[in-house]
């Protein structure tokens, strides 16, 4: 039996679609998992190329790859690196990395089983086939996450213009699939023990506008509601469709936690202009109304310092901004100029120095922010999600509440007694830390 290894680098979108291909590599080509990637006959490695630095953690990854080949195995690259680099850019990358038998760029991927099982005989490629959500290969997911969590992508691409972004480029427009294929991964998934479903796209708010349905997603949330799931979570929200409605509809799905991540990116009229992004509400007065449509509601947001053009005064919107929404969970990035990307050809580009400090001190905003924010919830019990021990204690357990997304926010830490991994239990917490929580099981 030929054996299988699935290496996946980048995102939640990314890792979805490397659980989507294993599966149907196991299931419609008869490869078996394997580990390491030494003992595989093909190696697959879906790759993220969106910023400059991760193309070169991707071509790195790429060549240990190639080293650990071997003799007769195969070498698959997927992802954003492939769809990035294509005609003579592409042609240069295979030349440089000759040690990858298969470029399969996302738009390929419906041809996966064909591609793969011809290049394990050593067949000719095949031509490149067009995209659609119908035809996913869907031969089940193999999933990499612990067997209590996953992602579910539920869209492909992106019909939005930021100047600064690659994705509609590497990933094509916006692509939502099918309702019903959704809900069959998603009872597949309840049905080998997830209970927490987070939804991930490029843009959770446009599902459906693809097929000129614009309640395609509160729609879905209510299909996926009656799954055997327990929690719902919804992750890139595009502020500009967070309309008053869609909200409060948001907020009565039963399962659908009082938490999103809405990408703000900046707050300047004139930086968000040159960004490309559409606002309808300023973010602070959206903040607030959030909050109000959706009491208890949990916000995550990212920031990018060092926009072209970003002056000194805008900077200062921008760290008001953070002071007085005090979002829960924030990252911040420091502008890439990434090559094709219109941004990268803007006038008046600030130097990395500046771009530094400015990430600096919204983060040493934040870290005050979520500090004072966790000491509120002192002496509150709520409901976890466990995840397991510790990385420091066998005897300390780790697990998240309904405000805590998986893989980017902090955690809680508890002891008393050891509930198993996937339970859900309630904890009081008894300490705040920056970005952590300590607590106890309730009693
Ligand atoms: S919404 Fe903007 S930043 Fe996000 S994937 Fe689409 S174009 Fe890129």
């Amino acid at each position: 039996m030929k054996t299988i290894n699935v290496v996946s680098l980048g995102c939640a979108k990314n890792l979805v679609d490397s659980e989507r291909l294993l599966g149907s590599a196991i299931r419609n080509l008869g490869l078996k998992p394997v580990a390491a990637p030494e003992e595989a006959d093909l190696i697959l490695v879906n790759t993220c190329a969106f910023l400059t630095s991760a193309v070169g953690e991707a071509v790195e990854a790429v060549m240990e790859l190639g080293r650990a080949k071997k003799p007769g195995a195969r070498l698959a690259v997927c992802g954003c690196l492939p769809a990035r680099y294509t005609g003579a850019e592409g042609a240069e990358m295979a030349l440089g990395l000759p040690e990858v038998d298969l470029w399969l760029p996302p738009n390929e991927y419906p041809n996966f089983e064909k591609l793969a099982g011809e290049l394990l005989q050593a067949k000719a490629k095949a031509g490149t086939p067009s995209f659609s959500a119908q035809n996913l290969p869907l031969g089940g997911r193999v999933q990499a996450t612990p067997p209590f969590r996953a992602f579910l992508k539920i869209a492909e691409g992106c019909d939005n213009r930021c100047t600064y972004c690659l994705i509609p480029k590497l990933r094509g427009p916006l692509t939502s699939y099918a309702p019903d294929f959704l809900a069959a991964e998603a009872e597949q998934l309840a049905a080998g023990g997830v209970r927490e479903l987070t939804l991930v796209a490029q843009d959770l708010t446009a599902y459906g506008f693809d097929r000129e349905d614009k309640g395609a997603l509160v729609k879905l949330l209510r299909r996926l509601s009656g799954t055997p799931v327990d929690w719902l979570r919804l992750l890139y929200a595009y502020p500009e469709r967070l309309t008053e409605r869609l909200v409060k509809e948001l907020a009565s799905i039963p399962k659908v936690l009082p938490y999103l991540d809405l990408p703000f990116q900046h707050v300047s009229p004139a930086v968000l202009k040159r960004m490309g992004r559409r606002q309808v509400l300023p973010p602070l007065e959206l903040v607030e109304k959030l909050r109000r449509w959706w009491p208890g509601l949990a916000l995550r947001t990212t920031l990018i310092v060092g926009f072209p053009g970003e002056t000194e005064e805008d900077f200062q919107d921008l760290l008001r901004f953070v002071r007085e929404a005090a979002i829960e969970h924030l990252g911040v990035f420091k502008f890439s100029p990434e090559s094709g990307a219109p941004a990268a050809a803007l006038k008046n580009q600030v130097p990395q120095h500046v771009k530094e400090k400015r990430r600096r001190k919204v983060m040493a905003e934040q870290r005050k922010i979520s500090l004072a924010g966790n000491r509120r919830r002192v002496g509150q019990t709520v409901q976890v999600l466990v995840e397991g021990p510790s990385e420091e204690s066998e005897l300390v357990m780790t697990g998240r509440a309904s405000f805590q997304a998986p893989e980017v926010d902090g955690l809680i830490y508890f002891d008393g007694e050891q509930p198993a991994p996937g339970e859900l239990v309630d904890v009081q917490i008894v300490k705040a830390f920056d970005y952590d929580l300590l607590g106890r099981v309730a009693e």
